[in-house]
């Protein structure tokens, strides 16, 4: 197998492969079913997460090439790691010689449980937009296609207090979004999404 990536180009962004841990085992995950690699990379970690040193490194070369965005991802949750995202984050924003691009974060609401406090005035001095995963109507769609680990069972409730804080917080973008033909109902999500005063995105259901 290759060695692992903790940094890649995709589109117009670098993405950084900053955990494979998730407190979800979503239906639609496609880390098991792409045996962890995404566009030629391996994303697995085998357990060793990048420090922030090694990310910034990573991404201090890659940057020599202009990019739109830098996105905290996966294959995991990256608020699982919120201290790396902030040190990354605060870091790209105080000393970067590439202004151009913004700063992003992908997840799926939980931060605030994970971390056990309200992360969201955190992420303000790191990250410029938030785009979190919605994917269900109610409570009983999201358990059933996120599958959360026990101690997350509740975290709908959570996950939409989330993109309300963020929708408040003045963040550049805030998006909540749907993975299509799940079973949920895309146009009650996007009311949902508006009604927390995220926009909305769409996202192909990818096999
Ligand atoms: S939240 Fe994201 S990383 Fe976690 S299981 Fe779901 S799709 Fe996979």
């Amino acid at each position: 197998m290759s060695e692992r990536t903790i940094v890649y180009r995709f589109k117009n962004g670098i993405y950084i492969n900053l955990t494979n841990r998730c407190p979800n085992l979503c239906t639609f995950c496609i880390k098991t079913k792409w045996a962890m690699q995404f566009d030629g990379h391996n994303l697995d970690l085998a357990g060793q997460e990048p420090t922030a040193e090694e990310i910034l490194a990573d991404l201090e070369k890659e940057l020599q090439t202009p990019a739109q965005e830098v996105v905290f991802c996966g294959y995991g949750e990256p608020t699982m790691r919120l201290d790396t995202v902030l040190q990354v984050g605060q870091t790209l924003k105080k000393h970067s010689r590439y202004p151009q691009f913004k700063i992003r974060l992908n997840t799926n609401g939980l931060g605030n449980l994970i971390n056990k406090r309200n992360i969201v005035p955190e992420l303000k001095t790191a990250i410029d937009k938030v785009y979190i995963s919605l994917n269900a109507e109610n409570e009983t769609l999201w358990q059933k296609l996120m599958r959360p680990a026990p101690e997350y069972k509740n975290g709908y409730s959570s996950v939409k207090e989330f993109i309300q804080s963020c929708a408040q917080a003045g963040f550049e973008k805030v998006a909540a979004s749907c993975v299509e033909n799940t079973g949920a109902d895309i146009q009650a999500v996007k009311e949902l999404a508006l009604s927390l005063g995220a926009e909305f995105n769409d996202r192909e259901y990818l096999k």
